[in-house]
């Protein structure tokens, strides 16, 4: 069941053909990278990119806005036409447009895109830039990547470069936008698949080669570079990633301030020192590797849901973003997610609506800390082929992280299951022939 929307409201058509992007647009976007950047240190190192020709493909991982710029600078004067999510449009539609921005829409599967994607390279012949991961690393590391990645790459026959930042989400960690800290960053760009790799190897082993030339994890990096970040308010924010208190394991109830984290249940407190490790101000230290505590909620949810007793459920404050226009407020709802997948039931005006997402179809999730556009809350948002619904949990709170942990283990899980069945299907048939 749709929304109810009145006539005004028109869906944004994601599959229309990307513009080229013409020079000076090319020139316009460097200079006004360069000059963004002027002030903030950064290295860009290339490797393996000498004779690397467009068209090609980039994949690049994602940690704050400032990647756009980076990436602007480390593929010019080559023109790029970047995949780019619906928020990213808006109000400035036409704007992303003319940049040759393809549309796409968050943990959907899109044949549009791969439509647009081909015209860039067949007709274009621009490099295109996607971000795999969909959306800024909540801990620093790799974040899942979808499999369809090694088919796409297989289908459209072209090399593959992959760009890694380090540094951008120290600096700016998406858990707290609005204080940056101070950090140099460095970015390579490194030249993975030439167009006779791409032909020669499979799409699993095109994934695997990504996946290892995906790997980064930014905690790593900054006791490897001995990078100090001195800034008294460091650990602000970081409990919207870290829920879950590893001494009394109540979830939600943590919170930070300045250096420190701490459990509003227990009590208990963890300092993060300049080199991002935590200490807990008395007893163990459960955990000084940040990503091992963010690993450890994963898993505690991963219980959950191989129990299959998984469920959340709560009165939502819904937005949604049909166009890229403006926001329709569509007021509260009830969202649930359980082993199923997510569940939205509401109404507006004057018809009831339910948007269903199944489990088995969505890997990852689109969250948002403090989101910007709309007010200053953590969503969520759910994504259908034409439209976008950002839920707000209305009663509990610091909750989207967990739910996007259930997500991509909902769906790891379903894909295991596939895979056996099939696995037994052929034993069968083979124990028949
Ligand atoms: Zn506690």
């Amino acid at each position: 069941m749709k929304i109810n929307y009145s006539r005004r409201v028109k869906h944004y058509n994601t599959s229309k053909k990307p513009l080229r992007q013409i020079k000076l647009f090319t020139w316009i976007l460097y200079v006004g990278s360069k000059m963004i950047m002027a002030f903030q240190p950064h290295k860009i190192e290339k490797i393996n990119m000498e004779g690397f020709e467009r068209p090609y493909l980039l994949l690049s991982n994602h940690h704050y806005f400032v990647d756009f710029y980076l990436n602007a600078l480390a593929t010019y004067p080559n023109p790029v036409n970047n995949v780019a999510t619906i928020d990213g449009y808006y109000r400035r539609p036409f704007l992303m447009e003319w940049l040759g921005c393809i549309c796409k829409r968050k943990f959907t599967t899109d044949l549009g895109l791969i439509r647009s994607i081909r015209y860039c390279f067949d007709e274009l012949k621009s490099v295109v830039c996607i971000y795999p991961e969909a959306r800024y690393t909540p801990i620093g590391t790799t974040a899942i990547l979808p499999e369809s990645l090694g088919k796409m790459v297989k289908m459209c026959g072209v090399p593959v470069a992959v760009l890694i930042h380090h540094g951008n989400y120290l600096h700016t960690p998406f858990w707290d936008h609005d204080h940056a800290r101070k950090v140099k960053l460095h970015s390579t760009l490194t030249g993975l698949l030439t167009a006779e790799d791409v032909k020669r190897l499979s799409a699993e082993e095109i994934n695997e080669k990504i996946r290892k030339a995906f790997y980064y994890n930014e905690y790593e990096w900054q006791k490897n570079n001995n990078i100090r970040i001195t800034e008294s308010f460091r650990a602000q924010g970081l409990h919207k990633v870290l829920y879950q208190c590893p001494h009394c394991m109540t979830e939600s109830r943590m919170n930070s301030k300045g250096t420190e984290i701490f459990c509003e249940a227990c009590g208990k407190r963890w300092e993060m020192d300049e080199l991002g490790e935590l200490h807990a101000l008395e007893g163990e230290t459960e955990f000084s590797h940040i990503p091992d505590w963010f690993e450890w909620e994963r898993a505690q949810v991963r219980k959950q849901v191989r129990e299959g007793i998984y469920h959340f459920e709560d009165e939502v404050d819904v937005y949604s973003l049909p166009a890229a226009w403006r926001f329709e407020k569509l007021g509260k709802a009830r969202l649930v997610h359980d082993m199923t997948g997510f569940t939205l039931t509401g109404e507006y005006n004057g018809a009831e609506y339910c948007i269903h997402r199944p489990a088995k179809g969505m890997y990852g999730l689109h969250v948002e800390y403090d989101y910007v556009y709309l007010k200053p809350a953590d969503c969520v948002d759910i994504s259908t082929d034409d439209d976008s619904f950002y839920c707000y949990p209305m009663t509990e709170n610091n909750v989207v992280t967990k739910l996007s942990f259930a997500t991509e283990e909902l769906f790891i899980m379903y894909k295991e299951q596939k895979q056996e069945e099939k696995l037994k299907k052929r034993q069968a048939l083979k124990k028949e022939e």
